[in-house]
């Protein structure tokens, strides 16, 4: 035990970044650190071929800097794909700022932060992220304007949640419409995991198709508002992954797909807006599909919050964010077709059209 973690200790003394498990040929990861202010972030930059990198700001308590590190290396390919499965031309990114936001987050800091942004010339745009809120993005955009996620006073686009359960939403009918025939959800037994800004305006859709809608959530007074709001039956059992139901959509934590849930599982379906709920992308992506659960890969379903932030770079309005949000339904129906037609997982399929259509943008870019 004592020797791997020597072991580890000295690989990251060998190749601290480029040596990373998350490095997946980064283009280019920035160190930034103020005395003064006390900031100490990370910029990543997973790609930039479709456009700039947009990702949000992620200000959390690191045990240590390898983890940040892998934090903002994970999180910036992600942003790739996500972009790039979803038709927008923008690259992948996203920044950890190392602390505590609620007791570290100081207007100084976050203007220094905006400054990092804007040395980097618009190659990397920042947006909300966890420890973010409008406000921070409001004293950011004071020093630069590479940023998103802005007051709608000052030209943002607004919240983003009821967006991304849009789009989860069209994401589910895109999945049911392969799994059982029809798109209507009327009927089918729906799980809602986590039920906050997300989870609930997802509730709210599917209460308005006449699904039969069961919550869980840890916090008592959210399940409450909610199921009054939209009478959804709370769940008060012990396990959720065993319980019968057609639909299983996760709002709440990454990687509930996991060794341990994943034998247990009912649904037939899975589509929900959490990020990450693969816990091993290859290991469960396949036991999904040998198990025939249709499962609409997260990081395309859960888009509609880029493409909101997106409208404010672009200038487009509300008609054009839903336009774009409800195409994530037959996005959808063609992953599921790809990964038939390639005998893939979905994960993959989605992984892939994405992969190709970078690909595509780079030869066009070199003739
Ligand atoms: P949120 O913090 O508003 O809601 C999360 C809810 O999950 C809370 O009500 C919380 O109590 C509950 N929860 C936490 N742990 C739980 C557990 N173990 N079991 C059941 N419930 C639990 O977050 P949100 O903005 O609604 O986002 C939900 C998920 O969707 C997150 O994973 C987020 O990363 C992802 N996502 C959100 C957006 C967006 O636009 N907000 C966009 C893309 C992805």
């Amino acid at each position: 035990m004592v020797t791997d973690v020597i072991h580890i200790n000295e690989l990251h003394k060998v190749d601290p970044v480029f040596g990373q498990l998350s490095f997946d040929n980064h283009e280019q990861v920035v160190f930034c650190n103020d005395k003064d202010t006390g900031l100490k972030a990370i910029i990543g930059i997973h790609n930039t071929v479709l456009g700039p990198a947009l990702g949000g700001t992620r200000m959390w308590q690191y045990k240590n800097e390898w983890e940040a590190l892998n934090d903002v290396l994970r999180l910036s390919r992600g942003m790739t794909f996500k972009s790039a499965i979803t038709g927008l031309n923008l690259g992948g990114g996203k920044a950890v700022i190392i602390g505590d936001a609620k007791t570290q987050k100081t207007p100084e800091l976050m203007k220094r932060f905006g400054e990092f942004v804007h040395s980097l010339s618009g190659r990397y745009i920042t947006a909300e992220d966890i420890g973010m809120e409008t406000a921070d993005m409001d004293l950011v955009r004071d020093v630069t304007p590479y940023v998103t996620g802005i007051s709608e006073s000052r030209g943002g686009a607004g919240n983003p949640s009821p967006i991304t359960a849009y789009g989860v939403f069209m994401g589910m009918k895109a999945a049911a419409k392969y799994k059982f025939g029809s798109d209507v959800l009327e009927d089918k037994k729906v799980y809602v995991q986590g039920i906050g800004h997300v989870g609930e305006a997802l509730v709210e859709h599917l209460s308005n198709e006449g699904a039969k809608v069961i919550i869980a959530d840890i916090n008592e007074e959210r399940l409450q508002v909610v199921s009054k709001a939209y009478g959804a039956e709370i769940y008060r059992g012990e396990d959720i992954y065993s319980e019968e139901m057609d639909i299983y959509a996760p709002c709440a934590l990454g990687a509930t797909i996991n060794d341990n849930s994943i034998n247990k599982l009912k649904a037939k379906v899975i589509a929900g807006a959490a990020n990450n709920q693969l816990a091993d992308e290859v290991k469960h992506g396949a036991m999904l599909r040998e198990r025939e659960i249709a499962y609409a890969p997260d990081f395309l379903i859960n888009a509609g919050g880029i493409i909101n932030v997106y409208a404010e770079l672009e200038g487009y309005g509300k008609t054009e964010i839903m336009r774009k949000t409800e195409n994530i339904y037959n996005t959808t129906l063609e992953i599921f077709t790809h990964s038939e037609v390639n005998n893939s997982t979905t994960h993959n399929s989605a992984l892939n059209i994405a992969l190709d259509r970078i690909e595509a943008r780079k030869k066009e870019a070199n003739k």
